[in-house]
């Protein structure tokens, strides 16, 4: 399986990488209504939104933010030449509108706005935006039954609820999705949790659901490759979602977030753990909690694009060869 080139992203050989109207990846912007949407396999969404946010707001601004990073991606990845642009048609699908000041109301948009590209045949590749975003997005994507889930983050988002009581949270959107049936919890592996910690009411909901963690000290001691193997093993061969927070890589890296959590991965692990994700049945994925207000180096916007550099080089294998 080949792409169409009109679905090739622009080469800086072209036209410099710093000019033109920044979308993802460099990809044509396609909206939903376009008739040429029926050819798209990977559509890059973004879902400027932050309504989830409890300590220090700003990933609204992150799509934006990516879309510029993302002009600095070539075409080719540098260790396995994977060159995903021309293994699938890959777009820009623009960003859900949510409603800022209504949390139910954001979640119905985004999932309608993904329903949207379940219908298509779509595997959606997600700019966040909070990590509540993945709720609404796997409300969409699970219509046919549980789901696996790969999630790199410092934090469980396992809590059942915040301020005595509020539900959606970013810091609950996994537990909303097991409860939801949204998510297998025995396919579920969470990488790299850490920090001071409110309580244990998260860790032990996911013990009593059979729900994988791997605390970071684990992490350290055995390897990406290690760590990894035992990712792909729990998740199997069934469909399987990937959700990246980018605090899951050490702020040192990565500062450009609203709860970093030091002791964490380096900017080539954080790529890493990703590559070993090849062959794993991934019917989506995002990257969430990106916040520029906080990344006044540009550098957590650009890992967090080289990682969706690497989902794509994942990605687009295995549709090709599905
Ligand atoms: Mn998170
Ligand atoms: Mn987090």
């Amino acid at each position: 399986m080949t792409s169409d080139p009109f679905f090739h992203p622009v080469s800086g050989f072209d036209l410099p990488r710093f000019a033109g109207v920044p979308t993802f990846m460099r990809l044509p912007h396609l909206g939903l209504d376009d008739p040429r949407l029926a050819d798209v396999r990977i559509g890059l969404v973004g879902v400027p939104w932050d309504s989830g946010t409890t300590n220090r707001p700003g990933p609204r601004h992150g799509p934006r933010q990516l879309r510029d990073a993302s002009t600095m991606i070539r075409a080719q990845h540098g260790v396995t030449g994977v060159r995903p642009f021309e293994m699938v048609n890959c777009a820009d699908l623009g960003d859900v509108g949510p409603n800022p000041a209504d949390i139910q109301d954001s979640l119905s948009r985004i999932t309608a706005f993904y329903d949207r590209l379940v219908q298509a045949g779509i595997t959606p590749l997600t700019a966040g935006g909070d990590h509540l975003t993945s709720l609404p997005v796997l409300r969409a994507l699970a219509k046919s039954g549980p789901l696996g889930m790969v999630h790199f983050d410092s934090h469980t988002d396992l809590f059942h609820s915040y301020f005595g009581g509020t539900m959606y949270t970013h810091g609950t959107p996994f537990r909303r999705a097991v409860e939801e049936g949204l998510l297998d919890p025995k396919r579920v592996v969470q990488i790299g949790i850490r920090g001071t910690a409110y309580d244990s009411e998260d860790r032990d909901f996911a013990d009593s659901v059979g729900i994988r963690v791997i605390p970071i000290e684990e992490f350290h001691a055995r390897g990406v490759t290690d760590v990894m193997a035992e990712a792909r093993q729990i998740v199997g061969t069934a469909p399987t979602y990937l959700s990246y927070d980018i605090d899951f890589v050490d702020p040192t890296f990565a500062p450009g977030t609203g709860t970093p959590e030091v002791g964490g991965p380096n900017s080539y692990q954080a790529l890493q753990v990703v590559r070993e994700l090849a062959g794993v049945n991934l019917i989506g994925a995002d990257m969430v909690e990106v916040s520029p207000p906080f990344d006044a180096s540009g550098n957590t916007a650009f890992l967090a694009v080289s990682i969706m550099f690497e989902m794509l080089c994942v990605m687009a294998p295995q549709l090709a060869r599905g």
